[in-house]
């Protein structure tokens, strides 16, 4: 096959403990997924989860022991972290059953869903599209995938993010609203999931702004950490 230019790389990240790269399909997000993120974001209840999206080649993969460089973004005064538990897809699926959900899960990350909130506040307002505020050039840095046959399928433990040492976000993976079976199995009655596709699951209270020279250290119980500084 002949194309009229060079295509761009494949968007990937790396996997734990492998010289293998798991390459990126989709990157799908999760809205108001904690109870007290809700809250503090003017919601309340267990409402049932949406999703919006970042382009593939939103990832910054960082490696473990590597601080990762993510450039303070255009167009934004108030650029907010958000630390996530990723979901990587590794089987195709649509209308999964829930008893099912797990076996499409590869394996599992820490991610960063950075969100320029200025332009979602006032996209919200508006009755607009997220796009802006969600999904910018390298918007979504992202630690090494650690492969589920190897850790296990998360279902609790510590989600924390620091910034410059100082404790912002810190919760409990157990506290999601829904679960990442129910979200896989959500999920798939709207898009036929794929193999490469991420599910960054939402994020718990304490979200906050960052500026240039900011070190975000984030990290979940059973996946190491992610580093990121913001240039
Ligand atoms: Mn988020």
């Amino acid at each position: 096959m002949k194309f009229v230019f060079s295509p761009p790389p494949l968007p990937s990240v790396p996997v734990a403990d492998s010289t293998e790269r798991f390459p990126v399909h989709r990157i799908y997000c999760v809205g108001r997924n904690y109870a007290e993120h809700a809250i503090e974001m003017g919601w309340t209840g267990r409402e049932p989860p949406f999703f919006f999206a970042k382009p593939a080649d939103a990832v910054l993969p960082v490696e473990e022991n590597e601080t990762g460089e993510m450039p303070y973004p255009p167009m934004t005064s108030d650029l907010h972290h958000e630390i996530e538990l990723v979901v990587a897809i590794g089987k195709a699926g649509t209308n999964i059953p829930l008893h099912q959900a797990l076996d499409h899960v590869w394996g599992y990350a820490i991610g960063l869903d950075m969100t320029r909130r200025d332009l979602q506040t006032d996209a919200k307002k508006a009755g607009r599209p997220w796009s802006t505020a969600k999904g910018f050039d390298l918007s979504a840095p992202i630690s090494r995938i650690y492969p589920a046959s190897m850790v296990g399928h998360i279902a609790q433990g510590r989600i924390h993010l620091d910034v410059n040492g100082e404790q912002r976000q810190a919760s409990d993976v157990g506290k999601l609203t829904w679960s990442v079976a129910e979200i896989v199995a959500y999920l798939s009655k709207y898009f036929t999931l794929r193999p490469g596709d991420l599910i960054f699951t939402g994020t718990p209270e304490g979200v906050g702004p960052v500026r240039r020279g900011d070190i975000l250290e984030g990290g979940i119980e059973g996946l190491g950490s992610l580093r990121v500084s913001i240039t």
